[in-house]
């Protein structure tokens, strides 16, 4: 789901809530049923609101979550096994070495994989 469609139901749920708080019956002409929520009200209704706004919390919550993620990967360091030289992802297109087009390699375990590399 999208981060607009997780406000938009936050704020929604949280409306449903005060709505529950201000007026605590509500009719419904088309089931010609009341719901009396006036014993509950606060529980039903403070729940709904806290609710509602963690739906709003989390969107913004995982929006810096994946905004960190792209800055960490931006961040994180590639190294070419021929050249030998690191470079950041981030200024690497599809991953090969701007220098030599090598397929670049993550930086842990690079030289595990490459002991011969060690004493150049
Ligand atoms: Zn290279």
């Amino acid at each position: 789901m999208r981060r607009i469609s997780y406000i938009i139901l936050g704020v929604l749920i949280g409306l449903f809530g005060l709505g529950i708080l201000i007026n605590p019956i509500i009719y419904h002409t088309g089931l010609r049923y009341q719901f009396d929520f006036t014993d509950v009200r606060w529980p039903f209704g403070g729940g709904l609101i806290i609710l509602g706004a963690f739906f709003i919390w989390s969107s913004f919550r995982k929006k810096a979550i994946e905004t960190e993620k792209t800055s960490r990967d931006e961040k994180k360091v590639l190294m070419c096994p021929k050249c030998i030289k690191p470079f950041y992802k981030k200024d690497c297109e599809d991953l090969k070495c701007p220098d030599c087009q090598a397929p670049l390699e993550e930086l842990s375990g690079f030289y595990e994989r490459h002991p011969e590399l060690k004493n150049r």
